[in-house]
């Protein structure tokens, strides 16, 4: 299996272990599969009586034909411990009549990155020796706060790479930052960056892109790479807990075989939606696929107009790995639905006019399977409140943005399917907000709402969040975006 930049026509290809080691595509495209393999209803029986593990590693198997059986077998077992992720590391949970929801927040972070970034690491090695790669690899991570920590925690200590992580100083909350700034490992490196998520992405890309910075570091030996979700090794593991999902809702009687389910995914870059496309695209019975934003909603003005404008204020909201105006695994979408002609035509005109407008055709061929929905910060709040006032279940306020869509997608098409509300992150990470929600009084993102939340709603705060405050503080730098590329020749020379 080969795969090719979305942007270049020819179709020339690389393989899976050369695409994971680049991250990007030389021509600036995304790399994708030349084709999505499909699962037959038995291959995806076969995987209903097998462990976690051991259906990403069936799963993974016929993306990833440079790495065995056996070692990806190794790989999604050292990932998916019960230690790190408790008895099932994606279990699906009932929501209300008819909803479900998918928990992928029971890692070591408390956010769903933890499902890709445990295992893409190891992958990410591999790919180096399956290369006769001998430099050493430098990762270059912008977050808009959950991206960086699992990175940190999936790359500390790995032989061969160093990682350096680049957070906005405002746009992340309390638990986010601590989790960062306490990070040990001898190969980890930590900046707050004073401006947004979008100027954080957009300096790294711009060091990622000089030709200047790449020779200085190949003097030294050194490359960068990415852990982001342009990097595919970080998109195929998201495939796995869909597909896990699926068979968990029919294993439990929910559906019935061969029944069509939608999937409600609240979003940022596009990662982990896209990854249920591909779910959808190996056959999995998969019905629309519902993109949910917060006020930073630019993606469902895309899928309702067919035009993408990131020329609008940016907000700050209490979801904020969702506040993202330039979506980069969309790239991926335009080019599975209009090819690489036509995306290397929007891509060029994002980069020069921050905009693009699809044909209408264009738009019809990728609205049969997405719908676009946004929630408001009160929409969030209220939605938090009530569920946890009705049902007793608390959520973080992404899964919140996830389930107001999901409820206003139900009532105006009146949907019937089976709903599968993806829920990333745990509650407690962004604790002040999420106990404001239920209180009304304002927030306040401070030392004791993690207690206050738990004595509230008689909740356990997770382990790795309640052991957070007594770590030692050890990344305190701040600096502006423009000072990111110093700083990464600085670390790649210690
Ligand atoms: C990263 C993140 C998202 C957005 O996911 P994308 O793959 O970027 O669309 C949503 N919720 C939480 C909690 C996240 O950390």
């Amino acid at each position: 299996m080969n795969y090719i930049s979305t942007r270049d026509p020819e179709r020339r290809g690389v393989s899976a272990a050369a695409a994971i080691r680049s991250g990007l595509a030389p021509d600036g495209g995304l790399y994708m599969p030349e084709r999505i393999p499909v699962f037959s209803a038995a291959d995806f029986a076969a995987l209903a009586p097998l462990t976690y593990p051991e259906r990403a590693a069936k799963i993974l198997a016929p993306y990833l034909p440079d790495f065995s059986a056996e070692d990806l077998l190794a790989d999604a077992r050292a990932a998916y411990t019960a230690e790190k992720f408790g008895a099932h590391p994606a279990p699906v949970t009932d929501l209300a009549p008819g909803m479900s929801m998918l928990e992928l927040f029971h890692g070591p972070t408390c956010a769903f990155k933890d499902m890709a970034l445990q295992l893409m690491p190891r992958l990410f090695v591999r790919a180096l020796a399956e290369c006769g790669e001998t430099r050493q690899a430098l990762i270059l991570v912008a977050t808009s706060g959950d991206t960086g920590k699992a990175a940190l925690e999936g790359f500390s200590d790995l032989a061969g790479v160093k990682i350096s992580v680049f957070y906005p100083e405002d746009g992340v909350s309390r638990l986010q930052k601590l989790q960062m700034q306490t990070q040990r490992g001898e190969n980890v490196d930590v900046h707050g960056i004073r401006g947004n998520f979008d100027d954080a992405q957009s300096a790294v890309k711009r060091v990622f892109a000089s030709p200047d910075v790449r020779d200085a570091l190949n003097r030294k030996g050194v490359f960068l790479s990415s852990a982001n979700s342009i990097n595919w090794g970080r998109l195929v593991p998201q495939i796995v807990y869909y597909i896990s999902a699926y068979l968990d809702l029919l294993g439990g009687g929910k559906i019935a075989p061969g029944e069509k389910i939608d999937v409600v995914c609240p979003t940022g870059n596009f990662g982990n939606i896209f990854a249920a496309l591909l779910a959808k695209r190996m056959g999995l019975p998969v019905g629309k696929l519902v993109c949910a934003s917060n006020e930073n909603h630019v993606l469902t003005d895309f899928f309702r107009t067919g035009v993408y404008d990131r020329n609008r204020p940016f907000f700050r909201t209490m979801s904020p790995s969702m506040d993202i105006l330039l979506s980069s695994n969309l790239e991926r979408l335009l080019f599975l639905t209009l090819g690489a002609e036509k995306t290397a035509r929007h891509s060029a005109s994002l980069s020069r006019d921050g905009r693009y407008a699809l044909d209408p055709c264009d738009l019809a061929k990728i609205s049969e399977e997405f719908s676009g929905y946004f929630t408001t910060e009160d929409e969030t709040k209220e939605t938090v409140r009530t569920l946890f006032a009705r049902r007793g279940i608390l959520i973080d306020p992404h899964t919140a943005v996830a389930l107001h869509a999901a409820r206003q997608y139900r009532r105006e098409t009146a949907a019937e399917r089976h709903t599968l509300v993806v829920s990333t992150a745990s509650p407690y990470k962004f604790a002040g907000d999420v106990l404001s929600a239920l209180t009304g009084t304002p927030a306040h993102d401070v030392q004791d709402a993690p207690a206050a939340l738990s004595l509230l709603t008689k909740t356990p705060v997770p382990a790795p969040l309640a052991a957070l405050e007594k770590r030692e503080i050890l990344h305190t730098a701040i600096i502006d975006p423009d000072d990111i590329e110093d700083s990464v020749l600085a670390f790649a020379a210690e």
